[in-house]
Parts: C-alpha cells; sequence; structure tokens
C-alpha cells in the first residue's frame, strides 16, 4: 500500500507527465468575438433590424502588467483556441501540483520531525507546565 507521500508524489509525477504532453505553443488570453458597425450611410449595419460587420475575433491578454488586444485572422482561430486551450491546462495543472506540492511539504517537514525523534537521544524538555489551578 501506498504512503500519503507516495501517494502525493505519484499524483504530482502524473501531471508533471502531462505537463510535458501538452505541447510547445501557448497563448495565455481569451478569445471574444465581435460585430461592428462601420461609417457608411445606408449601409446593412443600420438597417432595421441591424446586420452588422463580423464577427471579427480579438485576442486579449495580460503580461507582466502590459493589457493588450490584437486581431484574430479568422483563419487562425483554430490554431490560436488551441494555443489558448493549452494556457488554461497548464495553469489548471500548476495549480493542482502547488496544492499537492504544499501538502507534500508538510508531510515531509512532519517526516523529518519524526525522524529526528526517532535519532536523536530524548532531551528532557524543561518542564513547561502552566499548572491551572482552579478558582
Ligand atoms: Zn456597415
Amino acid at each position: 500500500m501506498r504512503s500519503p507521500l507516495q501517494s502525493l508524489e505519484a499524483k504530482i509525477a502524473q501531471i508533471q507527465q502531462e505537463i510535458t504532453e501538452l505541447g510547445a505553443d501557448l497563448q495565455p488570453g481569451l478569445l471574444t468575438q465581435q460585430y461592428n458597425v462601420c461609417g457608411k450611410a445606408g449601409c446593412r449595419c443600420k438597417a432595421t433590424p441591424p446586420q452588422r460587420h463580423g464577427p471579427y475575433y480579438q485576442l486579449s491578454f495580460t503580461r507582466k502588467g502590459k493589457s493588450r488586444t490584437q486581431f484574430v485572422k479568422r483563419e487562425d482561430l483554430p490554431l490560436l483556441q488551441q494555443q489558448v486551450r493549452n494556457y488554461q491546462r497548464l495553469k489548471t495543472l500548476m495549480d493542482r501540483w502547488v496544492a499537492l506540492g504544499m501538502a507534500l511539504s508538510q508531510l515531509r517537514l512532519r517526516q523529518q520531525q519524526e525522524l529526528r525523534m526517532v535519532s536523536a537521544p530524548k532531551k528532557r524538555a524543561p518542564a513547561r507546565v502552566s499548572r491551572q489551578t482552579p478558582a
């Protein structure tokens, strides 16, 4: 049977494996589509009901504190969607790794403590008894 520590290590190894399988392409951000109104008089985009132009696709993302938006060609959309999914997946995997890694850290610290207690001769802790005197 696996110890809790081994179980955490196995879960993290699984995440590491999934990250290596992600592929190199990544793109943070949000893909949106929009429809526009133009300036031409009598254009269909001003008819009733309006038939606005588009869809136009854009990618918005924030990197190192700077927000950017760029237009995306329709033919580039599938590739970019894949890249955005990769980034989202990486973030999810990293978040799970961090959570598991923190649990692993606590277990390891406890394990070290237990090893020290086994190997080191027991020092008598100074009596630190706080007697509760009944009122
Ligand atoms: Zn128009």
